[in-house]
């Protein structure tokens, strides 16, 4: 492609459960796209970066050889494709992201006893990540036989291909439809945002400083709250103690009234509605609790 060689090239799935959050995230950082229709290459408007649109399969190893700078991809697919190439050395994993949450785990048929994971020696395993899998059995020292299937594995052994399974969980209904039952986790996963090793040139690695900085902006204003209330003068010790993670809250006058304060303050933890009641309890009024977008310490 004739590229300027100085835009980062980001790799994101084209269409999957990863997909929208990673748009969403790099929108939240400021960094424009028109939505990614049939292209498979996107120039963000207002920033020095190009969006590669892929299966999320791809996205470690174009990353790892260097075909683009940087991936968001599952950390399942990241270690599996790890293990494959032999080497953890081509990447580096920069953040982890707080979407694309699940686990791969493995699962029975309902019917079949479970006392341990012995019981499945010398069983076949259907799977879609046969060296995340094949590496856990023989770290536990348990012999197994692997089939790796692309897709569908919930419905190998209905079909007799396999007696158990190691595949991707998130909230467990796909394996309950499929009268599955989750007995072991062997990877916990997340997205996460990876680099090339190779240092990047000084022009994207300033662009790259600036959309971790915006990046962790991001992150850390998640979990991050706004609360302001009325608090009794008399009271404030005892408020100021029930409001989770917060340091020196802001005390305001209140106009015509000596006996009350304004209180502002960012909590650092979410704010929920036992607080709110708690802070009722001990006399505050006018409780706002706002989401703050992005954050800058
Ligand atoms: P592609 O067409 O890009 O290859 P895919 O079907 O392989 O897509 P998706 O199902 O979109 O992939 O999942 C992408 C990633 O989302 C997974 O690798 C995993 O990291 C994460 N994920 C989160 N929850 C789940 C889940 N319940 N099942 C599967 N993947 C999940
Ligand atoms: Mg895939």
């Amino acid at each position: 492609a004739n590229l300027p060689k100085d835009r980062l090239r980001l790799a994101i799935q084209k269409s999957g459960r990863l997909s929208t959050d990673s748009l969403d995230l790099l929108k939240a950082c400021g960094i424009k796209v028109k939505s990614p229709k049939e292209k498979l290459l996107l120039h963000a408007d207002n920033f020095p970066l190009d969006l590669l649109f892929v299966r999320d399969d791809d996205i470690p190893q174009l990353v790892m050889d260097g075909v683009c700078d940087l991936g968001i991809v599952g950390q399942n697919v990241l270690e599996e494709s790890a293990l494959e190439r032999g080497t953890t050395s081509a990447y580096v994993v920069e953040r982890t992201l707080d979407f694309g949450g699940c686990r791969l785990a493995i699962a029975l048929p309902e019917e079949r006893p479970y006392t341990g994971l012995k019981d499945l020696a010398g069983l076949r395993i259907a799977t879609s990540y046969p060296q995340l899998t094949k590496r856990y059995f023989a770290q536990q020292g348990v012999p197994a036989e692997i089939v790796t299937l692309s897709g569908s594995v919930e419905i190998a052994p209905r079909l007799g291909l396999a007696d158990v399974i190691c595949d991707l969980v998130s909230s467990g209904s796909t394996l309950e439809a499929n009268k599955l039952r989750a007995v072991e986790t062997i990877f916990k996963s997340t997205a996460a945002l990876i680099r090339n090793a190779r240092p990047l040139n000084p022009e994207k690695a300033h662009a790259f400083d600036i959309v971790l900085r915006r990046l962790d902006g991001v992150q850390k204003a998640a979990g991050t709250k706004y609360i302001m209330l009325h608090a009794p003068r008399a009271n404030l010790t005892e408020i100021r103690k029930l409001l989770p993670g917060s340091e020196n809250p802001t005390i305001l006058p209140l106009a015509g009234d000596d006996s009350k304060v304004a209180l502002h303050a960012v909590c650092a933890e979410d704010v929920f509605w036992e607080t709110m009641d708690a802070l009722k309890q001990a006399g505050a009024s006018s409780i706002l609790v706002l989401p703050i977008e992005k954050m800058m310490l």
